[in-house]
């Protein structure tokens, strides 16, 4: 579903800027150019049905941030939007309880909202856990957090957060106090290095009056980072932001490592440690088949490289549709890896049967051509080999198919 964002803005040309750059962001604006149309927009919605509002500073109807009172005040995250950056108004903005403020007029401050509104939107699903017995501490960090449309979870001790952290696996970053009553805060965070890296989850040691040396341990327990109370919003925020930036880019890179760029299947090497890491005992009985389609050059000399690259995208949904509970990937070229745990040979015959049907009778069209394409495969199911056995043995099943005609599968020498 499309997120709405309210921008309120009297200025025809700013309203037009600021639109396009919500759906840049992949977001749908609703304009409002004064504070009584704003009023009369949201009495005909639901809080949730926007994900934030950007609101000018100074409206003809509300010239000393009402609007800002408005929105902030029926919980919607706001971003104001300032004429200028004069101190005064700075404070007037930073009084209230926005996210953040932007200058009018400036374009690297319109890429800096670009960054903050995706940021906002992703938010929504990101988990923070603020782990701290005392309650002030708690209350700041959280109604930051919620500002910010994290999805919050507070608790007082270190056997309740691990509890929390197991039944809620979205949570990405603990901000923790280092006084906590059934362990030290450094205890806590060295206990959970050992079961989660720093790209795994992010932590946030909140040093108090101890002051410097307790963010030097901190840092030196595994926490990634640190807050210095009392801390301003607009630092422990920029933090916040950075930790949770690194950990998804570090998930990024390692989903582009481990895919295939073409069909989004794992790639060979991701195959083996998947295979490796889930079944270090190998379970029996187990199978693994080698599928490769036949005579797919021709596509691409028929009907050019990207209709090759359809037919390549095709067989891999298919492969996604028919192979749940299995381990999959594209090895290469127009050959793809199926492994089976726990499966009778009987059955992984039965399933590899039908999806050899499917691939058949499929259609697949490209730019107004009808594609059709078969395939071959080789399965072997050895009770007690290892995966390169397996893998050995259903490749030269799979010459044998190919050799045998074709559009077949091959399960024994
Ligand atoms: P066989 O039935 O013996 O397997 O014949 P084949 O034509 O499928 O096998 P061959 O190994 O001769 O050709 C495979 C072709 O797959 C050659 C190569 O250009 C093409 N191919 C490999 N990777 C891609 C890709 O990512 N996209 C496209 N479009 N073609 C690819
Ligand atoms: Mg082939
Ligand atoms: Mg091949």
């Amino acid at each position: 579903m499309q997120q709405k964002v309210l921008v309120i803005e009297s200025s025809d040309t700013s309203l037009k800027r600021v639109s396009r750059l919500v759906r840049k962001a992949g977001l749908s604006p609703v304009g409002a150019d004064s504070l009584i149309q704003a009023r009369q927009l949201f009495e005909h919605s639901t809080p949730e049905t926007f994900l934030c509002a950007i609101v000018a500073y100074a409206l003809p109807d509300a010239p000393r941030g009402e609007a800002i009172d408005f929105t902030t005040g029926a919980f919607l995250p706001t971003i104001a939007v300032t004429e200028d950056i004069n101190p005064l108004t700075r404070s007037a903005v930073l009084e209230r309880q926005v996210i953040d403020y932007v200058p009018k007029e400036n374009a690297q401050n319109y890429d800096y909202l670009h960054r903050l509104l995706k940021r906002l939107h992703k938010n929504k699903y990101t988990g923070v856990m603020v782990v701290s017995n005392d309650r002030q501490v708690r209350n700041d960090m959280t109604s930051l957090l919620l500002r910010h449309n994290f999805v919050v979870y507070e608790c007082t001790c270190a056997a309740d957060a691990y509890q929390l952290l197991g039944a809620h696996p979205h949570i990405r970053l603990i901000l923790t106090t280092n006084t906590l009553p059934d362990a030290s805060g450094t205890q806590f965070v060295s206990s959970l290095r050992k079961a989660l890296s720093k790209e795994q989850l992010g932590i946030i040691g909140i040093a108090g009056a101890e002051g410097t040396i307790m963010s030097a341990h901190f840092i030196k327990s595994g926490a990634n980072d640190f807050l210095r109370i009392p801390y301003c919003h607009e630092e422990a925020l920029c933090r916040i932001m950075q930790n949770v930036e690194y950990m998804e880019s570090v998930q990024a890179i390692r989903e582009a490592a481990n895919t295939d760029y073409l069909t989004g299947l794992s790639n060979r090497r991701h195959f083996f440690y998947e295979v490796n890491l889930g079944y270090s005992s190998l379970p029996t009985p187990h199978s693994l088949a080698l599928l490769d389609l036949d005579f797919f050059k021709r596509i691409n000399d028929d009907y050019g490289h990207d209709a090759g690259d359809a037919v390549l995208k095709a067989i891999a949904r298919l492969i996604t549709q028919h192979f749940d509970n299995a381990v999959f990937a594209r090895f290469g070229g127009e050959e793809f890896c199926v492994y089976f745990p726990h499966s009778e040979a009987g059955d992984v015959l039965k399933r590899l049967e039908a999806f050899r049907l499917d691939v058949e009778q499929s259609c697949i069209v490209h730019e107004g051509h009808e594609l059709h394409v078969t395939t071959s495969i080789g399965v072997c199911s050895y009770d007690d080999s290892d995966i390169d056995t397996l893998l050995r043995e259903a490749d030269k099943r799979l010459y044998r198919a190919k050799h045998l005609g074709r559009n077949q599968i091959c399960s024994s020498d």
